[in-house]
């Protein structure tokens, strides 16, 4: 007999951008835990929403509230644990909880399908097949496409990826198979086998220290793991996360970006033996749901994965780890615009466990959480092993010639460490062949259409391209203004260094590492192959080279351009600068021979550029964080960002001085307006866009008038005619 407390509705969070859920019938009171998928009417559709809690009444008339159609999950498929983070973030982040759980789950389950892990076929070229010309094929064009993409293929293909190049046909599948040219087999994708056991070097104390520290703490507790590039902090996670094996308790691993490290992967493979699952933007959904699946059964014990891994539900939890802490992708860009690792940190201090954030340049948040002894500090001074730390030095090129932006005494020091067989690493982060298209007999510049910037010549491939809208066109022969033929490159990207260095340098093999040349699944593999085995004598490269690679070989590194960022609208430039710079110069060497790292500047007097080179990171971020105080910055203050965009020009302000005026009726004096103005690039992609920053040195204080404003604005008619968002805690300012 249900009793008036008896639940009897489900509040179900749906895949919209409302800020609310909605309320459904139960059809057997009681069967139903928060944390199951429902499938609901919603309008003329049919939706699949989580149940976020269950009441016993409604703040709606009963007789409209319409019953749920199906329950899809006996038991939960967000365990209690994991909702109480999302309700959380979607309440901190003020993001609506439907997207926010829709995030959260992978593809398949939003999709209404089990939550179990499934095999999949798997098809592959067999011996005979690879002998096969497609072409000879001409009278099945199905079974030639088919083989040319399992060509493309070595390690074969499943369903999903076929039908990505629209080529999925049973029939023609079966018949390759009957030819013999093709191997069909069962797998389960995303599961990894475990490793074997590979030798581990003896602790040095630093590191011994550290693992001590953790392995001594019961429960919630945050660890900054300070070590300079080299020190052996991936040992300190692999012991730590042994010791969370060994306590029969699941590790959490975030990391910046897995496809740019396959070096830690490897490490991680080879060392523990353990189920571990891998969760990154390269696989398919069916890989993704079995590895969910298998961690939140407990099945795998190690889980690591890019930002959107802070979301897997963990049985057993014991450790989360989150390496290079400091690195912006932890933070999500758009949509529900998270900092995966603050959700982490919450989400330990909610399941007991200790986290560990690891970095050789940690952010000036968590070195500031660290000096007011909220975060625990382990120090790795030294690098692990025979390797010494390398030298910076500022190379003074005001006023110097320049060979296509290479100055004297850096191709001068190329000469001598290559002439000596070792090799060089030279950063610029600026991929293409010149920056700008211009007229040199008129001026004229290539710009984009869409967006308030100018085209990136690609020479290599004849385009000019738009690195903000990814917009595309051929190169034009001659001026449109003027008919000139007599177009230039100005500026340098890593195309024209590389054609520079072939020329200077032909006699040693140059390696090119940027967002173009490493397009193709495999190929940064690749390119890293020849790096390791020294057949590229000089590496190129954008901050793709910069994160997590190690060098042996190398002894000296070119830094070409850091002024750009010396003198950004972005309060936070200078930090990227330092942290680009101190992560580029622990690639070097890595071995026994020291290494040197020189840094081309117009500004050698910068104090913070100075600062760091002669002090290191240590000194620097304590300047810098100095610098934030005394201008009330982050993190002595909480910022949010209302973010507007439009095709008319005007409405993006209008839209936030009404959101401004609003905001003002419920704030008082601790909080601080900036803005409306236009973003740093107002047009992006064909829209005008601009920004309100919110500032208060009180979080409580910030987060109070957040609370009361997103929602009344949300609801305003305004907000339905404007694309808009809000930005707590941004990592990007403009
Ligand atoms: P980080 O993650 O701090 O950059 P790594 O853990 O990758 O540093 O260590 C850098 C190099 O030093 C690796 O080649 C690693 O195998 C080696 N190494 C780490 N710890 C030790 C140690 N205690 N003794 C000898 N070599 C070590
Ligand atoms: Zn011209
Ligand atoms: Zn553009």
């Amino acid at each position: 007999m249900p009793t008036a407390s008896t639940p009897i509705y489900a509040r179900v969070a749906l895949p919209c951008p409302l800020y609310r859920v909605f309320d459904y019938r139960l059809a057997q009171p009681g069967r139903i835990a928060p944390g199951s998928r429902v499938r609901v009417p919603f309008g003329r559709r049919n939706l699949v929403g989580v149940v976020v809690e269950l009441s016993p009444d409604t703040e709606l008339p009963p007789a409209q509230i319409r019953p749920l159609s199906e329950l899809l999950d006996a038991q939960p498929v967000v365990p209690p644990d994991l909702l109480a983070l999302l309700c959380w973030a979607a309440g901190y982040y003020h993001h609506p909880i439907g997207e926010v759980l829709a995030q959260a789950l992978p593809a398949l389950l939003r999709q209404g399908r089990p939550a179990r892990i499934e095999q999949t076929r798997h098809w592959q070229l067999s011996a005979a097949g690879r002998a096969v010309d497609p072409a000879d094929l001409a009278r099945a064009p199905r079974q030639a496409a088919l083989l040319s993409v399992l060509t493309r293929c070595p390690e074969g293909a499943d369903r999903d990826r076929l039908q990505h190049e629209g080529l999925y046909r049973r029939d023609s599948l079966r018949a390759l198979v009957d030819k013999g040219w093709v191997e069909e087999r069962l797998e389960t994708p995303g599961l990894d086998t475990p490793g074997a056991g590979a030798a581990a070097p003896s602790l040095n104390p630093a590191q011994a220290d550290a693992v001590q520290a953790v392995a001594e703490h019961a429960g919630f507790g945050c660890f900054l793991l300070d070590g300079v590039t080299g020190s052996g902090k991936t040992e300190v996670y692999i012991r730590a996360i042994e010791q969370a094996l060994a306590a029969g308790r699941q590790t959490l691993l975030l990391v910046p970006e897995i496809g740019l490290t396959p070096q830690l992967m490897q490490r991680l493979r080879a060392r523990l033996a353990a189920p571990m699952v891998i969760l990154h933007s390269g696989l398919s959904e069916r890989e993704r749901l079995n590895a969910w699946v298998a961690a939140r059964d407990g099945a795998a014990r190690i889980v690591v994965g890019t930002r959107s891994a802070v979301f897997t539900p963990l049985p057993a939890p014991g450790l989360f780890i989150v390496d290079e802490e400091h690195d912006p992708s932890l933070k999500q860009q758009d949509g529900f615009r998270y900092s995966a690792r603050d959700l982490l940190i919450w989400r330990a201090r909610q399941q007991d466990v200790p986290v560990l954030l690891g970095s050789a340049t940690p952010s000036l948040e968590s070195l500031y959480n660290a000096d007011q002894g909220r975060y625990q500090r382990l120090h790795l001074p030294n690098r692990a092993g025979a390797a010494s730390a390398p030298e910076l030095k500022l190379l003074d090129i005001r006023g110097q010639p320049l060979r296509e932006g290479l100055a004297e005494p850096l191709l001068g020091a190329m000469r001598r460490h290559l002439a000596r067989g070792e090799q060089v690493l030279l950063f610029l982060n600026r991929r293409g062949f010149a920056p700008t298209l211009i007229c040199h007999e008129c001026g004229w510049v290539a710009a984009c259409r869409r967006c308030d910037s100018h085209l990136t010549l690609h020479q290599r491939r004849g385009r000019l391209h738009c690195h903000h809208c990814d917009a595309s066109q051929e190169v034009p022969v001659q001026c449109p203004e003027c008919g000139s033929p007599d177009l230039r490159g100005l500026g340098y990207g890593t195309e024209r260094i590389e054609q520079t260095l072939q020329q200077l340098f032909p006699d040693h093999p140059c390696l090119r590492i940027d967002r173009d040349s490493t397009r193709r699944k495999g190929q940064l593999e690749a390119l890293l192959e020849q790096a390791h085995s020294g057949a590229a004598r000089i590496l190129l490269g954008t901050q793709m080279l910069a994160k997590g690679h190690h060098f042996p070989g190398v002894t000296l590194v070119g830094i070409l351009e850091a002024d750009q960022r010396l003198f950004s609208s972005d309060f936070r430039a200078s930090e990227r600068l330092a942290q680009l710079i101190v992560q580029v110069a622990g690639r070097a060497g890595r071995a026994e021979r020291p290494g040197t790292v020189l840094i081309q500047t117009h500004h050698p007097d910068h104090p913070l550029l100075r600062r760091l080179v002669t002090e290191g990171y240590a000194a620097f971020a304590a300047a810098a964080l100095a610098e934030r105080r005394d201008t009330g910055l982050p993190p002595y203050a909480s910022l949010a960002l209302l973010r507007a965009e439009a095709t008319d020009r005007e409405a993006p302000r209008e839209f936030l001085e009404q959101a401004h005026a609003l905001a003002q009726q419920q704030s008082g004096p601790e909080i601080e307006f900036w803005g409306p103005v236009p973003a740093p690039m107002e047009k992006r992609a064909g829209r005008y866009r601009a920004q309100l920053l919110v500032q208060s040195a009180a979080r409580a204080a910030l987060h109070r008038l957040l609370d009361a404003w997103i929602p009344v604005l949300a609801e305003s008619p305004a907000a339905r005619r404007i694309r808009w968002s809000v930005d707590v805690d941004p990592v990007d300012t403009f």
